[in-house]
Protein backbone atom coordinates (compact mmCIF):
# COMPACT_ATOMS: atom_id res chain seq x y z
CA UNK A 1 0.00 0.00 0.00
CA UNK A 2 1.08 3.62 -0.46
CA UNK A 3 -0.83 5.80 2.11
CA UNK A 4 -0.06 9.81 1.42
CA UNK A 5 0.49 12.07 4.35
CA UNK A 6 -2.37 13.78 3.01
CA UNK A 7 -4.87 14.11 -0.53
CA UNK A 8 -6.59 16.85 -1.42
CA UNK A 9 -7.32 15.34 -4.75
CA UNK A 10 -9.42 12.54 -2.47
CA UNK A 11 -11.65 15.49 -0.95
CA UNK A 12 -12.51 17.23 -4.56
CA UNK A 13 -13.43 14.00 -6.03
CA UNK A 14 -15.82 13.19 -3.00
CA UNK A 15 -17.22 16.33 -3.67
CA UNK A 16 -16.90 16.87 -7.41
CA UNK A 17 -20.15 17.80 -8.61
CA UNK A 18 -20.57 20.54 -5.60
CA UNK A 19 -17.16 22.04 -5.80
CA UNK A 20 -17.84 21.89 -10.12
CA UNK A 21 -20.52 23.90 -9.68
CA UNK A 22 -19.32 26.07 -7.15
CA UNK A 23 -16.38 27.34 -9.21
CA UNK A 24 -18.57 27.33 -12.07
CA UNK A 25 -20.59 29.90 -10.80
CA UNK A 26 -18.28 31.95 -10.18
CA UNK A 27 -16.86 31.76 -13.38
CA UNK A 28 -20.51 32.74 -14.84
CA UNK A 29 -20.59 35.44 -12.56
CA UNK A 30 -17.41 37.33 -13.72
CA UNK A 31 -16.63 38.64 -10.58
CA UNK A 32 -13.73 37.71 -8.52
CA UNK A 33 -13.11 39.72 -5.39
CA UNK A 34 -15.85 40.58 -2.58
CA UNK A 35 -18.95 39.93 -4.19
CA UNK A 36 -21.66 37.22 -3.35
CA UNK A 37 -19.70 34.64 -2.26
CA UNK A 38 -17.74 36.24 -0.08
CA UNK A 39 -20.50 37.62 1.70
CA UNK A 40 -22.94 34.58 1.95
CA UNK A 41 -19.62 32.29 3.25
CA UNK A 42 -19.39 34.86 5.90
CA UNK A 43 -22.83 35.03 6.95
CA UNK A 44 -23.01 31.21 6.96
CA UNK A 45 -19.74 30.21 8.80
CA UNK A 46 -20.54 32.93 11.44
CA UNK A 47 -24.13 31.07 11.47
CA UNK A 48 -22.60 27.93 11.95
CA UNK A 49 -20.05 29.34 14.41
CA UNK A 50 -22.75 31.02 16.59
CA UNK A 51 -20.82 34.20 16.20
CA UNK A 52 -22.19 37.70 15.36
CA UNK A 53 -19.14 38.50 12.54
CA UNK A 54 -17.04 36.92 9.98
CA UNK A 55 -15.32 38.68 8.12
CA UNK A 56 -12.54 36.59 5.19
CA UNK A 57 -9.70 37.56 4.98
CA UNK A 58 -6.11 36.13 2.66
CA UNK A 59 -4.68 33.43 4.98
CA UNK A 60 -4.63 32.21 8.53
CA UNK A 61 -1.52 34.81 9.24
CA UNK A 62 -3.13 37.79 8.15
CA UNK A 63 -6.32 37.12 10.28
CA UNK A 64 -4.08 37.04 13.21
CA UNK A 65 -2.36 40.13 11.86
CA UNK A 66 -5.63 41.85 11.24
CA UNK A 67 -7.03 41.25 14.57
CA UNK A 68 -4.40 42.36 16.67
CA UNK A 69 -4.37 45.65 14.47
CA UNK A 70 -7.97 45.84 14.82
CA UNK A 71 -7.34 46.06 18.68
CA UNK A 72 -4.92 48.73 18.41
CA UNK A 73 -2.15 46.83 19.26
CA UNK A 74 1.45 48.67 17.70
CA UNK A 75 5.40 48.54 18.07
CA UNK A 76 6.33 48.30 21.85
CA UNK A 77 3.47 45.97 22.94
CA UNK A 78 3.50 42.59 23.87
CA UNK A 79 1.27 39.48 22.87
CA UNK A 80 1.83 36.02 24.36
CA UNK A 81 1.50 33.11 22.53
CA UNK A 82 2.87 29.53 22.25
CA UNK A 83 6.40 28.15 20.68
CA UNK A 84 4.84 24.67 19.86
CA UNK A 85 2.40 25.33 16.72
CA UNK A 86 2.97 26.81 13.18
CA UNK A 87 5.62 28.99 13.01
CA UNK A 88 2.83 31.26 10.97
CA UNK A 89 1.01 32.04 14.81
CA UNK A 90 3.80 34.12 15.65
CA UNK A 91 4.61 35.76 12.62
CA UNK A 92 0.93 37.05 12.25
CA UNK A 93 1.53 38.57 15.62
CA UNK A 94 5.12 40.50 14.96
CA UNK A 95 3.52 41.28 11.52
CA UNK A 96 1.24 43.44 13.43
CA UNK A 97 4.13 44.67 14.78
CA UNK A 98 3.72 43.19 18.48
CA UNK A 99 7.05 41.34 20.18
CA UNK A 100 5.94 38.05 20.63
CA UNK A 101 6.58 36.51 24.75
CA UNK A 102 6.43 32.37 24.54
CA UNK A 103 5.00 30.46 26.98
CA UNK A 104 5.23 26.58 27.73
CA UNK A 105 2.53 24.22 27.03
CA UNK A 106 1.10 21.50 28.93
CA UNK A 107 1.81 18.35 28.45
CA UNK A 108 -1.60 16.29 27.53
CA UNK A 109 -3.01 18.35 25.35
CA UNK A 110 0.31 20.38 24.00
CA UNK A 111 -1.72 23.80 24.25
CA UNK A 112 -1.10 26.69 26.34
CA UNK A 113 -0.31 26.04 30.15
CA UNK A 114 -2.70 29.07 31.90
CA UNK A 115 -0.36 28.40 34.45
CA UNK A 116 2.36 29.91 33.35
CA UNK A 117 0.49 32.91 32.02
CA UNK A 118 0.66 35.10 35.33
CA UNK A 119 4.70 34.77 35.01
CA UNK A 120 4.73 36.17 31.39
CA UNK A 121 2.55 39.27 32.03
CA UNK A 122 4.04 42.97 32.65
CA UNK A 123 3.52 46.29 31.59
CA UNK A 124 3.10 46.12 28.01
CA UNK A 125 1.11 43.55 27.70
CA UNK A 126 -1.93 43.39 25.22
CA UNK A 127 -2.95 40.11 24.44
CA UNK A 128 -3.47 36.32 24.54
CA UNK A 129 -3.26 34.35 21.30
CA UNK A 130 -3.74 30.55 22.72
CA UNK A 131 -3.80 28.01 19.55
CA UNK A 132 -6.44 24.97 20.01
CA UNK A 133 -3.49 22.66 18.58
CA UNK A 134 -4.43 19.37 16.48
CA UNK A 135 -7.85 20.19 16.60
CA UNK A 136 -8.17 20.06 20.72
CA UNK A 137 -9.52 23.46 22.14
CA UNK A 138 -6.71 25.60 24.46
CA UNK A 139 -8.18 25.99 28.00
CA UNK A 140 -10.00 29.08 27.32
CA UNK A 141 -12.10 29.01 30.43
CA UNK A 142 -8.72 29.74 32.69
CA UNK A 143 -7.13 31.92 30.21
CA UNK A 144 -9.69 34.05 29.75
CA UNK A 145 -10.05 34.48 33.57
CA UNK A 146 -6.42 35.19 33.68
CA UNK A 147 -6.37 37.53 30.96
CA UNK A 148 -9.61 39.71 32.61
CA UNK A 149 -8.02 39.93 36.01
CA UNK A 150 -5.37 41.62 33.55
CA UNK A 151 -7.64 43.37 31.43
CA UNK A 152 -6.01 41.70 28.19
CA UNK A 153 -7.86 40.06 25.08
CA UNK A 154 -7.73 36.63 23.80
CA UNK A 155 -7.52 36.27 20.13
CA UNK A 156 -8.05 32.47 19.43
CA UNK A 157 -5.89 30.61 16.71
CA UNK A 158 -8.30 28.38 15.37
CA UNK A 159 -6.45 27.69 12.20
CA UNK A 160 -6.60 24.08 13.28
CA UNK A 161 -10.39 23.46 14.75
CA UNK A 162 -12.86 24.43 12.88
CA UNK A 163 -16.07 22.90 14.65
CA UNK A 164 -14.57 21.99 17.69
CA UNK A 165 -16.11 23.70 21.03
CA UNK A 166 -15.58 24.00 24.89
CA UNK A 167 -18.36 23.89 27.39
CA UNK A 168 -21.35 23.72 24.03
CA UNK A 169 -19.40 26.45 22.15
CA UNK A 170 -17.34 26.72 19.00
CA UNK A 171 -13.87 27.69 19.20
CA UNK A 172 -13.46 31.00 17.11
CA UNK A 173 -16.95 32.61 19.05
CA UNK A 174 -15.13 32.35 22.42
CA UNK A 175 -12.61 35.12 22.31
CA UNK A 176 -12.28 39.04 21.74
CA UNK A 177 -11.53 37.05 17.95
CA UNK A 178 -10.76 34.30 16.53
CA UNK A 179 -8.72 33.43 13.31
CA UNK A 180 -9.19 30.51 11.10
CA UNK A 181 -6.75 29.91 8.32
CA UNK A 182 -8.77 27.80 5.01
CA UNK A 183 -5.32 26.43 4.12
CA UNK A 184 -6.03 23.11 1.90
CA UNK A 185 -5.30 20.73 4.21
CA UNK A 186 -6.83 22.38 7.59
CA UNK A 187 -10.31 20.91 8.98
CA UNK A 188 -12.22 23.57 6.37
CA UNK A 189 -9.97 23.57 3.24
CA UNK A 190 -10.15 25.50 0.60
CA UNK A 191 -8.16 24.96 -2.96
CA UNK A 192 -5.79 27.75 -2.35
CA UNK A 193 -5.48 30.06 0.57
CA UNK A 194 -7.99 31.50 3.02
CA UNK A 195 -8.96 32.70 6.28
CA UNK A 196 -11.00 34.48 8.35
CA UNK A 197 -11.51 36.49 11.87
CA UNK A 198 -14.94 36.15 13.43
CA UNK A 199 -16.08 38.29 16.40
CA UNK A 200 -19.05 38.87 18.61
CA UNK A 201 -17.99 42.68 19.06
CA UNK A 202 -19.89 44.79 15.92
CA UNK A 203 -17.44 47.65 16.18
CA UNK A 204 -14.02 45.66 15.61
CA UNK A 205 -15.67 43.64 13.00
CA UNK A 206 -15.91 47.22 11.32
CA UNK A 207 -12.66 47.81 11.82
CA UNK A 208 -11.46 44.29 10.16
CA UNK A 209 -13.68 44.75 7.38
CA UNK A 210 -11.40 48.32 6.58
CA UNK A 211 -7.91 46.62 7.71
CA UNK A 212 -8.24 44.15 5.11
CA UNK A 213 -9.30 46.15 2.44
CA UNK A 214 -6.56 48.86 2.46
CA UNK A 215 -8.24 50.55 5.58
CA UNK A 216 -11.05 52.02 3.25
CA UNK A 217 -14.32 53.16 5.07
CA UNK A 218 -15.78 53.43 1.72
CA UNK A 219 -14.46 53.15 -1.40
CA UNK A 220 -11.57 55.42 -2.25
CA UNK A 221 -11.69 56.63 1.57
CA UNK A 222 -8.13 55.46 3.07
CA UNK A 223 -9.92 56.16 7.02
CA UNK A 224 -7.12 54.18 8.99
CA UNK A 225 -4.05 52.38 7.47
CA UNK A 226 -4.99 49.02 6.18
CA UNK A 227 -4.01 45.83 4.40
CA UNK A 228 -4.46 44.04 1.24
CA UNK A 229 -6.11 40.65 2.28
CA UNK A 230 -9.53 39.75 0.97
CA UNK A 231 -10.64 35.85 0.72
CA UNK A 232 -11.23 35.66 -3.21
CA UNK A 233 -15.02 34.62 -4.54
CA UNK A 234 -13.56 31.36 -5.64
CA UNK A 235 -12.11 29.99 -2.16
CA UNK A 236 -15.26 30.99 -0.47
CA UNK A 237 -17.66 29.28 -3.18
CA UNK A 238 -15.94 26.15 -3.04
CA UNK A 239 -15.85 26.62 1.00
CA UNK A 240 -19.51 26.85 0.98
CA UNK A 241 -19.78 23.82 -0.90
CA UNK A 242 -17.74 22.24 1.72
CA UNK A 243 -19.09 24.02 4.77
CA UNK A 244 -22.45 21.60 5.13
CA UNK A 245 -19.80 18.12 5.13
CA UNK A 246 -17.55 19.51 7.74
CA UNK A 247 -19.63 17.92 11.07
CA UNK A 248 -19.87 14.52 8.55
CA UNK A 249 -15.60 15.17 8.04
CA UNK A 250 -14.80 15.69 11.79
CA UNK A 251 -16.99 12.60 13.04
CA UNK A 252 -14.85 10.78 10.65
CA UNK A 253 -11.57 12.22 11.53
CA UNK A 254 -12.75 11.06 15.05
CA UNK A 255 -13.67 7.80 14.44
CA UNK A 256 -10.34 7.17 12.67
CA UNK A 257 -8.67 8.21 15.82
CA UNK A 258 -10.62 5.66 17.39
CA UNK A 259 -9.86 2.76 15.27
CA UNK A 260 -6.10 3.94 16.02
CA UNK A 261 -6.66 3.69 19.63
CA UNK A 262 -8.06 0.66 19.46
CA UNK A 263 -5.09 -0.96 17.08
CA UNK A 264 -2.17 0.52 19.11
CA UNK A 265 -3.64 0.59 22.79
CA UNK A 266 -0.49 -0.62 25.45
CA UNK A 267 2.40 -0.34 23.77
CA UNK A 268 5.24 0.20 25.76
CA UNK A 269 6.80 2.36 22.88
CA UNK A 270 4.11 4.25 22.51
CA UNK A 271 2.49 6.98 24.05
CA UNK A 272 -1.58 7.89 22.10
CA UNK A 273 -2.49 11.29 22.46
CA UNK A 274 -4.67 11.86 26.02
CA UNK A 275 -8.67 11.84 25.57
CA UNK A 276 -10.61 14.99 24.72
CA UNK A 277 -10.41 17.44 28.48
CA UNK A 278 -13.74 17.13 29.64
CA UNK A 279 -16.16 19.88 28.15
CA UNK A 280 -13.89 19.98 24.80
CA UNK A 281 -14.99 18.31 21.58
CA UNK A 282 -11.71 18.20 19.63
CA UNK A 283 -11.76 17.61 16.16
CA UNK A 284 -8.18 15.75 15.17
CA UNK A 285 -6.88 17.86 13.06
CA UNK A 286 -3.98 15.55 13.16
CA UNK A 287 -3.64 12.74 14.80
CA UNK A 288 0.17 12.92 16.67
CA UNK A 289 1.83 9.86 19.09
CA UNK A 290 4.77 10.19 20.84
CA UNK A 291 8.13 7.80 20.72
CA UNK A 292 11.39 8.08 21.58
CA UNK A 293 11.77 5.82 18.69
CA UNK A 294 10.46 8.54 16.25
CA UNK A 295 13.30 8.67 13.62
CA UNK A 296 13.92 5.00 13.37
CA UNK A 297 10.15 4.42 13.11
CA UNK A 298 9.37 7.16 10.73
CA UNK A 299 12.01 5.88 8.00
CA UNK A 300 10.65 2.68 8.54
CA UNK A 301 6.94 3.12 7.95
CA UNK A 302 8.53 5.50 4.63
CA UNK A 303 9.90 2.17 3.70
CA UNK A 304 6.51 0.32 4.02
CA UNK A 305 4.32 3.11 2.14
CA UNK A 306 3.23 5.01 4.68
CA UNK A 307 4.07 8.92 4.75
CA UNK A 308 4.14 10.78 8.08
CA UNK A 309 5.34 14.18 9.21
CA UNK A 310 6.55 16.43 12.34
CA UNK A 311 4.44 18.76 13.69
CA UNK A 312 6.40 20.97 14.75
CA UNK A 313 9.68 19.65 14.00
CA UNK A 314 11.80 22.98 15.55
CA UNK A 315 9.95 24.89 18.22
CA UNK A 316 9.00 28.74 17.43
CA UNK A 317 11.43 30.36 19.91
CA UNK A 318 14.39 27.86 18.69
CA UNK A 319 13.63 29.31 14.87
CA UNK A 320 17.01 31.80 13.81
CA UNK A 321 14.32 34.10 13.40
CA UNK A 322 12.65 34.05 16.49
CA UNK A 323 16.16 34.27 18.04
CA UNK A 324 15.40 37.49 19.77
CA UNK A 325 12.77 36.80 21.43
CA UNK A 326 13.58 33.07 22.58
CA UNK A 327 13.08 32.44 25.90
CA UNK A 328 16.00 30.32 27.81
CA UNK A 329 13.72 27.29 27.63
CA UNK A 330 10.06 25.66 27.17
CA UNK A 331 10.75 22.11 28.66
CA UNK A 332 7.78 20.80 27.50
CA UNK A 333 7.72 22.18 24.04
CA UNK A 334 11.41 21.42 23.75
CA UNK A 335 10.57 17.85 24.95
CA UNK A 336 7.40 17.03 22.61
CA UNK A 337 9.50 18.75 19.51
CA UNK A 338 11.70 15.49 19.94
CA UNK A 339 9.26 13.05 20.44
CA UNK A 340 5.97 13.60 18.57
CA UNK A 341 5.10 11.62 15.35
CA UNK A 342 1.76 12.51 12.89
CA UNK A 343 0.25 9.77 11.33
CA UNK A 344 -2.09 9.74 8.26
CA UNK A 345 -5.54 10.98 9.78
CA UNK A 346 -7.82 12.72 7.28
CA UNK A 347 -11.26 12.17 6.32
CA UNK A 348 -10.57 9.99 2.96
CA UNK A 349 -8.57 7.65 4.43
CA UNK A 350 -10.12 4.29 4.74
CA UNK A 351 -10.23 2.14 7.48
CA UNK A 352 -8.50 -0.82 5.86
CA UNK A 353 -5.45 1.97 5.29
CA UNK A 354 -5.76 3.00 9.06
CA UNK A 355 -5.43 -0.69 9.79
CA UNK A 356 -2.21 -0.96 7.73
CA UNK A 357 -0.55 1.88 8.97
CA UNK A 358 -1.21 0.98 12.97
CA UNK A 359 0.09 -2.90 11.97
CA UNK A 360 3.24 -1.73 10.18
CA UNK A 361 3.49 0.72 13.40
CA UNK A 362 3.30 -2.39 15.88
CA UNK A 363 5.34 -4.32 13.72
CA UNK A 364 8.29 -1.82 13.46
CA UNK A 365 8.21 -1.04 17.11
CA UNK A 366 8.26 -4.90 17.88
CA UNK A 367 11.22 -5.02 15.64
CA UNK A 368 13.08 -2.00 16.86
C1 LIG B 1 -2.15 26.98 9.28
C2 LIG B 1 -1.92 27.72 10.54
C3 LIG B 1 -1.70 29.10 10.56
C4 LIG B 1 -1.47 29.92 9.32
O1 LIG B 1 -2.50 29.86 8.40
P1 LIG B 1 -2.19 30.22 6.86
O2 LIG B 1 -3.53 30.23 6.23
O3 LIG B 1 -1.30 29.16 6.32
O4 LIG B 1 -1.54 31.57 6.85
C5 LIG B 1 -1.62 29.74 11.78
N1 LIG B 1 -1.73 29.05 12.94
C6 LIG B 1 -1.89 27.71 12.95
C7 LIG B 1 -2.00 27.01 14.27
C8 LIG B 1 -1.97 27.00 11.76
O5 LIG B 1 -2.13 25.67 11.79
Amino acid sequence: MNIPFGDSRRQYLAMKDEIDSAVGRVFESGWYILGKEVDAFEREFAAYLGVRHCIGVGNGTDAIEIALRALGIKSGDEVITVSHTAAFTAIGIVAAGATVRFVDIEPLHYTMDPALLESAINERTRAIVPVHLYGHPADLTTIERVARTHGLDVIEDAAQAHGASLAGRKVGSIGRLGCFSFYPSKNLGAFGDGGAITTNDDALAERVRWIRNGGQAKRYDHAILGVNSRLDELQAAILRAELPHLDERNARRRAIVERYRKALAAHPALVLPAPDAPDAYAVQHLFVVRTKLRSALQSALALRGIATQVHYPVPTHLQPAFAAEAPPSLPVTEGAAAEILSLPAYPELRDEEVDYVATKLRETLDAL
